[in-house]
């Protein structure tokens, strides 16, 4: 079958099982499959692929017809231009937290301490490190399994020398345990922890950064299936009115932002007024809402005052 041919199948297959965005996606799996880019459709739509290559694309179309989320079936998903694995033990990273990452860099300093809260893949505390100088970070995560994603990631995207964890590509110990006094020993750059939230974190940081879950109970069943039945739950639930997590991480400030410190949080749309609301009550200073691309409150941020 035609590069083209195949490429109409899977279009076809998933705008009949009416999947979002069905031609985007099955023009991507198909370049995923065969190596190729967006050019090839245009350019060489009627080259002849392999067997192998189509068994693979139909399997991958029939994960998709089945809301299976695109970066499942890839295992990879784009981040501030870089490439994060991903699986169901972590949120897929989204292109609105790139606000959040791109408000923390400007107000990012060498030799500063960032604690990353709820790390999942890792992608917001690895793209701060990525297009800094000289930081260090500790991501903090309750899941192990997510964990071992972040750590995977940092290794890729850091290089293992960046790792607590590493010593001549070689792990020395778990991931996970390594704490911030173990990366300063060992001259690494980035830890992970297994925490819920602040109980395992010792020290203070000059940033901290979150993009917790933040989704109503109530909002979860109504959710795309993607969402709903491929992503991890704890990643999601925020609780009753989806703040739960903006005032345990703010209660456990005082103890870890250093005076001066910033804190940087996701939030979803209608949430701005809110988590600002929390900031100020907490003792934070310049509490400022952050929009996305779209138009919507997507980061607040704010500085803790001292004493
Ligand atoms: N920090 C990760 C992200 O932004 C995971 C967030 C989460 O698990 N709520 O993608």
């Amino acid at each position: 079958m035609t590069y083209g041919e195949l490429y109409r199948r899977g279009r076809d297959a998933l705008e009949g099982a009416g999947v979002p965005e069905a031609e985007l996606d099955a023009r991507l799996l198909l370049e995923w499959v065969c190596g190729t880019d967006r050019n090839d459709l245009l350019a060489h739509g009627d080259r002849e692929r392999s067997a192998g290559e189509q068994e693979e694309y139909e399997r991958l179309i029939a994960g998709r017809k089945g809301r299976i989320p695109l970066q499942h079936l890839t295992g990879v998903q784009a981040f501030m231009g870089l490439e994060f694995a991903v699986d169901g033990h972590v949120l897929v990273p989204r292109q609105d937290t790139e606000v959040l990452v791109e408000e923390a860099l400007r107000n990012l300093h060498d030799g500063m301490r960032i604690l990353d809260m709820c790390t999942g893949s890792g992608c917001i505390l690895i793209s701060l490190l990525h297009y800094s100088n000289d930081c260090r970070g500790v991501g903090a995560d309750i899941s192990g399994e997510a964990l071992a994603v972040a750590r995977g990631n940092a290794e890729r995207l850091l290089g293992a020398s960046a790792c607590a964890w590493m010593r001549d590509g070689t792990e020395v110990l778990d991931g996970c345990g390594a704490d911030l006094a173990c990366a300063e020993d060992r001259q690494g750059r980035i830890s992970f922890i297994e925490s819920d939230l602040f109980h395992g974190i010792e020290g203070r940081f000059d940033i901290i950064v979150s993009n917790p879950p933040y989704i109503r109970s109530g909002e979860i069943p109504g959710l795309m299936p993607e969402v709903r039945e491929h992503e991890p739950v704890l990643a999601l639930d925020g609780g009753e009115d989806g703040l739960d997590f903006y005032r345990r991480i703010l209660e456990g400030c005082r103890a870890h932002l250093c005076g001066g410190g910033m804190l940087f949080l996701e939030i979803g749309y209608d949430q701005g007024e809110a988590v600002s609301g929390l900031l100020e009550e907490a003792g934070f200073l310049e509490v400022a809402v952050v929009k996305d691309y779209a138009g919507l409150d997507r980061v607040v941020c704010g500085t803790l005052g001292f004493g």
